[in-house]
Order: C-alpha cells, then structure tokens, then sequence
C-alpha cells in the first residue's frame, strides 16, 4: 500500500494458467479470477490476470479436512497449482492435533494442564459418559497423559506407547470415527478416576505434573478454578466467543492444523512450473517434525527469496496481450464453460456445503492422523467420482455460490493428489511417523481394547533421507 501496488481484493483465483516453452519448458503466465464483487454480469465475474510472475501464498489445503482448527475462510488453493502441473513435495506431512470445533482454537498449553475430564455422548447429546478411564491401567496414568498433552500437542505416534499423551488423540478419534459419537472437554469438573472424598486428589499424578500445577499456585477444586488461576486469558478467549467454560462443555475433535509438505519450490521458492513461486504454507519446506514458530518465518523468508530472484532473473515484461491471448485460449475456454454449467441450474436450491461436508469427512476418516491403505484406497476412488461428477451434482442457488463451488473443487483436487502421495507411502512400506498413525495389519495395538486399525508400527528412520515427490 505504501508503493502505491494496486491490490485486487474480493479476487478468487480459480486456475493457474500456463505456456509451453520452445523447449518443452511449462511456465505460469497468469491466473483466472473471479471477481466475487461482480459475478452479475455477462461474464460472470471472470477475470484474467496476465502475469510475468506469480508468488503463490494461497497457504495450507485447510478445506480439505472436517475436522481443522485453520479459520473457516482459509480453503487454500493448492488443487489448481496441481492441476497446472506444480509438483507436491512430503504431501504426506500434516500436523494434527485436539482443538474446539465451535469456535476453533488449539487446545494446548493449560487447557490441557489444569486436567480437565472427557466425555462423550451420541450425536443427540444422549448417553454422556466420560470414556478415558476404561483404557488406562489407573487413574494416574490417565490425569498425566491428559496434563503431558498440554506442551505435547500435536499428535505424535512416538507419545503413544507407555500410556503417552497421543493415546488421548487415538481414543478421542475411536470416540468420534470409529463409534459416531461427539467428544467434549469439561472444565466444571474433575475426571471421575481423580476424586478422593469428591475432591482432586493430586497425589495421583506423576511428580513433574503435581509439581507445576504446586509451583502455579493451582492445586485448587476444579479444571476450571485452576485454569482461573494459571490463564484467566483463555477463559475470556472462549467468552469472548460466545463460550462459557464455568457452565458449558466444549466440543473438540482431533483437527488439522499445518501441512508441513505443500507444493515443491527449489532455493529460491520456485516451482517445477517456471515463473511460479509457491511460499509461505502452501510450500513444503516444513518436513516431518516442524519446529514451533517455523511456519510464520517461512512465509516472511520464502517471500522474500522469490522477490530476490525475480528481481534479478525475471524483470521481463508479461506477455504482449496477444500472444497472452493465444497461450491462454484453451484453458480459459474450459473455466467459462465450467461456469455457464455451474450457473445454469441456479435456482433449484443448494447443495455446495452438503457437497463439502461429505468430501471433508472422508478425508477427516481417512487422510488425517490415522491412516490406513484399505481406506485410503476407498477415498481416493470416492474422490474421482465427486471429481466426475462435480459440474452435475453441483447445485448452486444463486451465482453468489460459485466461490464456493470452486473452492469446493480446489478440495476435490487437493484430496485426490494428497490422498495419492499416502497412498503411495503406505505401499512403499512407510509407517506411523511425523504425526500421524499408519494402520498395519500385524503391528501392535497400543492397547488390548482398541480394534485392529490402531495396529501400527514407528517408522524406523529408512526414509529420513528422502524427499516424497507427487
Ligand atoms: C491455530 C493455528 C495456530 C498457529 N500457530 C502458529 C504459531 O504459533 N507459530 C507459527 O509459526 N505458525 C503458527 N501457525 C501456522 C501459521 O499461522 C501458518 O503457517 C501461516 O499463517 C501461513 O501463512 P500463509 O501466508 O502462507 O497462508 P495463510 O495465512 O493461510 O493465507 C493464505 C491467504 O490466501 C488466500 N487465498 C487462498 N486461496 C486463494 C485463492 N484461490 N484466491 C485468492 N486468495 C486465496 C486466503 O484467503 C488467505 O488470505 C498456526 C496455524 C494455526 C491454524
């Protein structure tokens, strides 16, 4: 703003366009919008950017998950640089962990050290029990895998043995995908297995939890009263947002949270596409174990090093309007015809969100923090189907709908080439690492009374050299 850079707010993009170099070479050279301030019109908001180089900051493939703690308006767009041909890299490497579903928010830190209790119900809010306790050897164990979850949050399948705090994320999933039932934190009171004479009896926890809720003044009644104590902030948090934690419960699931594998750039940011920079989250620099704090570097440093670059090697002017014309036809062609189909059957009412909501699900059940072959299998099919089908089964009430439309095909995309990228890790025989569980048939359960898609095995380090191209 301050150089005076016209900035276009209110633009979807919704396809990378691309040109065939003399040599074979595939390089960016604009994108298609829509202006969603504009969609009235004969042209339907579309809107062609003819570009010299495009730095692609569209972050993580948040929309493809249910259950995600991202904001609800970050979909990200990395489908369309797929589509483009922009090669993934570590597309198996997310990061997953428990967060409230109402209003979306991390539940680390003394959300989890003041130890509140778990329950869950059916979907009608029928049938509450809390479920922890009947999988822990005692009550101990249960309160400190609860405390240990609050500084290590996401999902780790290394923290699931020995009664770990990742056992909290797995039942929390059994609770939800494998039983249909809602799961909720409680902060008015104590876990059951907790009490002595109705109070909390913190001679049960290890000495390290005992010793820091001690040290934080925080030996008091309930989860509620001790994060009072320790983080009054986190409790206004959830006020703040329509949520009492002293008179309600709190919903959560285990939610996507980061891709740490994303779109694959060389040294200086750029993609296999040339002129194509993705930065920031929708890049996969972050590997398998991302270092807290990391994530809001790269978007500044990844940025950066594209600017560098560009303005060095790449100062050429776009295309003359002609030969932009002439490279973009074909492909522009298919969005307008894409479009006219989407809009045509306006009217007969809406089915966009139903549409997102069940491809979200399937990636929430099966390209989340726990993954097996069979069900990674069975969701790359379902997705190809919806992907088949996605200009007839979309129904859209007004032409306000065609964001969501695209997006909801952005996510199509997305799922299928992530799912794949699993899928083919699966088979090379890749197992539970980063933060996610890798169902293998013969491997241990990390407890007699889960079933048999919990069966895993820790990734013994064979593939900590390599990269996973897509
Ligand atoms: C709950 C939570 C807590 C986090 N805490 C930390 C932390 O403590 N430290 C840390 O380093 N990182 C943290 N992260 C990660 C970090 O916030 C993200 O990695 C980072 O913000 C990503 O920035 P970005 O600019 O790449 O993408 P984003 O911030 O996701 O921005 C992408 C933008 O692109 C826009 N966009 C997407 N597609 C299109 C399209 N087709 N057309 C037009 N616009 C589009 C979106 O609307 C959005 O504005 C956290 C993330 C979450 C979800």
């Amino acid at each position: 703003m301050a150089k005076g850079i016209p900035m276009f707010d209110g633009y979807l993009v919704i396809g990378v366009l691309t040109r065939q170099g003399p040599e074979g070479e595939t390089s960016a050279v604009g994108l298609i919008a829509i202006d969603t301030e504009n969609m009235d019109g004969p042209e339907m908001g579309l809107t062609l950017f003819n570009c010299a180089n495009i730095i692609y900051a569209t972050g993580g493939p948040a929309g493809m998950y249910l259950t995600s703690v991202y904001p609800e308006s970050h979909t990200g767009s990395s489908g369309i640089a797929f589509e483009a041909g922009v090669r993934g890299i570590n597309l198996t490497e997310s990061q997953y962990g428990i967060a409230s579903t109402k209003f979306r928010w991390n539940l680390s830190g003394t959300y989890q050290q003041v130890i509140p209790r778990y329950i869950s119900t059916r979907e009608d809010g029928s049938d509450e029990k809390e479920f922890l306790e009947e999988y822990f050897e005692n009550p101990g164990q249960m309160l400190d895998a609860i405390f240990l979850k609050g500084y290590q949050w996401p999902f780790d399948p290394r923290k699931i043995e020995g009664y770990g705090s990742s056992l909290i994320d797995i039942l929390v999933y059994n609770e939800i995908q494998v039983k249909g039932r809602r799961v909720f934190m409680d902060f008015m009171h104590n876990p059951a297995g907790s009490l002595r004479g109705g109070d909390f009896d913190f001679s049960l926890l290890s000495q390290e939890s005992c010793l820091y809720l001690k040290n934080s003044g925080a030996l008091l009644k309930t989860p509620y009263d001790r994060l009072e104590k320790m983080n009054q902030p986190a409790i206004q948090l959830y006020r703040d947002h329509g949520i009492d934690l002293k008179t309600e419960y709190l919903e959560i699931a285990v939610c996507a949270q980061h891709n740490n594998g994303g779109l694959a750039g060389n040294l200086w940011w750029e993609s296999n596409i040339r002129h194509f920079f993705p930065v920031g989250e929708a890049n996969g620099t972050f590997g398998i174990y991302r270092p807290g704090g990391s994530a809001l570097n790269s978007t500044q440093t990844g940025s950066l090093r594209a600017a560098q670059y560009i303005s060095a090697k790449y100062s050429d002017a776009p295309l003359s309007m002609e030969d932009f014309c002439q490279a973009v036809a074909t492909q522009v062609e298919d969005r307008i015809r894409m479009t006219r189909n989407l809009i045509s059957g306006c009217g007969k009412g809406s089915n966009v969100l139903e549409f997102r909501a069940r491809a979200q699900s399937r990636m929430t059940a099966s390209g989340a923090h726990i993954r097996s072959l069979e069900a990674c299998e069975r969701a790359i099919r379902e997705c190809l189907d919806d992907l088949a089908a996605f200009e007839t089964k979309t129904q859209l009430a007004c032409r306000l709908e065609l964001p969501h439309a695209f997006r909801n095909r952005d996510i199509l995309l997305s799922q299928y080439v992530y799912l794949c990228s699993i899928r083919d890790y699966i088979r090379s025989g890749g197992k539970s690492r980063g933060s996610y569980l890798v169902s293998l048939p013969g491997g241990r359960l990390p407890m007699d009374r889960l079933g048999d898609l919990f069966r895993y095995e820790l990734d013994d380090g064979s593939f900590f050299d390599k990269v996973f191209y897509t």
